[in-house]
């Protein structure tokens, strides 16, 4: 989430929902009653895997993601986060919003900069022992764990042919993990993204990546601009 940083005349909270619209917060283990309680549900998150690059509390700068981590969903194609009312310009789960959102305040940002990166919530921390997709998620993270996207460029300029192989295939393995699941676990879309993040082939879009469908599967094509 970014402050609106620009505004150098703002002294404390006006509102504006700048940061909001930056997107949901990452959840702290503080959070994790919302979740246990079932006032956040699986719909409402998104799992941010080891390896992919987001944005860091009041920062403009995508960094590498080092250990996983859960965030609240955005809106559709958007980041806005999903409990947001544009019309109201308000939370919709403002008594119970996540830990983050209750010290962010970007004319004062110590203390969220003090939590930012510590004790958070990954997906292990809400999956019951029972979850029926458990085994197929600890599968997907050891056969399909998210490439450092941060150091994909050097490693295609070391071997372009042989890392988009190797990519190619993981980035189908990774589909075919996620058809297994809604095949035969029924799982939406929603849920998805909760269970195994985002897929890697549209993690590796913004870097340059493109993709044609055959009937082998995904094919990637590198081509930065
Ligand atoms: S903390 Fe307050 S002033 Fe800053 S971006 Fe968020 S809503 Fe706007
Ligand atoms: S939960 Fe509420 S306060 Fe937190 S980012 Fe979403 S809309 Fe903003």
């Amino acid at each position: 989430m970014t402050g609106d940083k620009d505004d150098q005349s703002k002294t404390s909270c006006n509102r504006c929902g700048s940061c909001c619209k930056q997107g949901g917060p990452a959840l702290h283990t503080r959070d994790l009653d919302l979740v246990l309680s079932g006032k956040l549900h699986f719909e409402d998150l998104i799992t941010v895997r080891r390896g992919e690059l987001a944005l860091q509390p009041l920062t403009d700068l995508p960094q590498p993601v080092i250990k996983e981590f859960i965030k609240l969903k955005g809106q559709g194609n958007d980041w806005c986060c999903r409990f947001y009312d544009h019309q109201a310009s308000a939370c919709t789960i403002y008594a119970q919003r996540p830990v983050a959102c209750g010290l962010l305040d970007c004319t004062r940002p110590d203390e969220l900069l003090a939590i930012a990166g510590r004790d958070l919530l990954s997906r292990f921390d809400l999956l019951a022992a029972d979850d029926s997709l458990l085994p197929l998620v600890k599968l997907h993270e050891e056969h399909c764990p998210c490439p450092q996207l941060s150091k994909l460029a050097d490693r295609l300029v070391a071997d372009k042919e042989d890392t988009l192989e190797q990519l190619t295939r993981r980035v189908n393995l990774d589909l075919a993990v996620r058809s297994k699941a809604a095949r035969e676990f029924v799982l939406s879309v929603d849920r998805e993204l909760f269970y195994f993040g985002r897929p890697l082939f549209q993690l590796m879009q913004p870097l340059g990546f493109t993709v044609t469908e055959t009937m082998q599967g995904l094919v990637l094509h590198y081509s930065p601009t």
